[in-house]
């Protein structure tokens, strides 16, 4: 008998029906004697609903009110599942983030879960209920506030329960069937990975894939949590039970590096449309210019990622190129215009008309060439670069976004990732 964590995205609850189904994939691991708790999204587009009622009500609006608003989708199909399940003779019940209690940090609308759950649900589920908990919401204590874990972060919900239930399996359902080489929807010949390193989905996910979120990975790799990808549009009952020993033959198994065999060079390649580029032109090169320009987007709590510096032909200016992510480019703009006392002089350009393209993969770590043959695929298609930034296991290259799709094709088949 195992402890199973079952997660289902916005798609796989988007209506009854599809709620029925789960339900189905439910009773498959309840008759199987599993113990089973239950993470469910809010149905597919009702976050997006909720998101834009809150920006419509005004534009500058409460963060913990937006989380009061934003949270409910999750609770209706809790309540859903809990009733179906019942009407199918079980017995169930649904949490909401403050009844588990899934304590967070007080960062609304993007917290972070500072204490990880068991007790009350690990005793119902030991005794046959089933926990269908709210994924995505929390519960900030010091103000006893709703809190939300940022978008996708029904993923980080489950990692979380599954910590404090000890559980055997994180199994996270969608709408693909595991996680690809490249998000399949932009490559119809990207490849299902069999295993995939904590590590890389790591990268894979803060770099754009956003099959699982950023959040459930780190959590997931710091306490050794086996999470699987898999449908849940594959039929419930063609599907076998979980059962410890045997789970290698279905989705993707997030796990450590040393559990995968035959290791490729590049896993994956993921692309992240959220970056937007600004460049200072004619710049005073001298020493602590970067620190005029970065210091005060760092105070205002402002994210830089790519930077690139070049020196101008008169030897005495410098252009500085760097990104932040698109929802902050006005507030960096404006920070910017305040610091321009002490930077000095310099003309501003910017463009939200970017992307980011990253290929990902342990055996970078000791293999040459990866590189050099991202540059090459790249000028042979004419796709210019505007910034690089290369970590042990990733390069990232920023290009025009029109060109995304095309390089993501192109990488793909440059590093023998297309299926056959
Ligand atoms: P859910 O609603 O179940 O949480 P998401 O939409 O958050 O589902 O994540 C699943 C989606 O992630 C897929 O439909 C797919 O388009 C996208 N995706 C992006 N990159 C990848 C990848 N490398 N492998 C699988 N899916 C990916
Ligand atoms: N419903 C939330 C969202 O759309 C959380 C999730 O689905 O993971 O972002
Ligand atoms: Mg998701």
């Amino acid at each position: 008998m195992a402890t199973v964590v079952m997660k289902f995205g916005g798609t796989s609850v988007a209506n009854i029906e599809r709620i029925q189904n789960v339900a189905r994939h439910v009773k498959r691991e309840v008759d199987a004697g599993n113990k089973v708790a239950v993470v469910v999204s809010a149905m597919a587009g009702v976050t997006n609903q909720l998101v834009g009622w809150v920006k419509e009500a005004s534009p500058l609006y409460d963060m913990r009110e937006y989380d009061a608003v934003v949270g409910t989708g999750e609770q209706v199909t809790a309540g859903l599942l809990a009733i179906v399940l019942q009407s199918m003779g079980y017995r169930a019940r649904s949490w909401s983030g403050w009844q588990v209690p899934i304590k967070t940090n007080s960062a609304h609308g993007s917290a972070r879960i500072a204490d990880v759950p068991g007790g009350d649900i690990r005793k119902r589920i030991e005794g046959g209920e089933i926990a269908v908990v709210t994924g995505f919401q929390g519960i900030e204590p010091k103000d006893n506030r709703i809190s939300t874990l940022g978008r996708g972060g029904s993923d980080t919900s489950a990692v979380a329960i599954a910590i404090g239930l000890e559980a055997d399996i994180c199994d996270i359902y969608t709408d693909v069937d595991g996680v690809y080489t490249t998000d399949p929807r932009i490559v119809p010949k990207a490849r299902r990975l069999a295993k995939i390193s904590y590590e890389e989905m790591l990268e894979m996910a803060s770099l754009g894939s956003k099959v699982l979120q950023t959040r459930s990975v780190e959590l997931a790799m710091v306490y050794k949590i086996k999470t699987r990808v898999l449908s849940s549009f594959v039929a419930p009952e063609a599907m076998k039970p979980f059962r410890i020993d045997d789970i290698e033959n279905i989705g993707t198994i997030v796990c450590d590096e040393e559990e995968i065999v035959e290791q490729q060079i590049v896993s994956g390649i993921a692309y992240a449309k959220d970056e937007a580029k600004v460049t200072l032109l004619k710049v005073d090169d001298k020493p602590g210019v970067a620190a005029r320009i970065f210091g005060p987007l760092s105070d205002a709590s402002i994210n830089v990622d790519m930077i690139v510096q070049n020196v101008t032909p008169d030897g005495k200016h410098t252009d500085m190129t760097f990104t932040v992510h698109t929802g902050e480019l006005a507030r960096a703009l404006d920070v910017l215009k305040k610091a321009k006392v002490d930077i000095g002089h310099f003309d501003v350009k910017s463009s939200a008309d970017v992307v980011k393209v990253s290929v990902i993969g342990v055996g970078m770590r000791s293999h040459a060439g990866v590189a050099a043959r991202m540059f090459k695929t790249l000028s042979e298609k004419g796709i210019n670069i505007h910034a690089i930034s290369t970590s042990e296991i990733k390069i990232s290259v920023l290009i025009d976004a029109a060109y995304a799709e095309l390089a993501v094709r192109a990488l793909h088949t440059a590093y023998g990732l297309d299926s056959d």
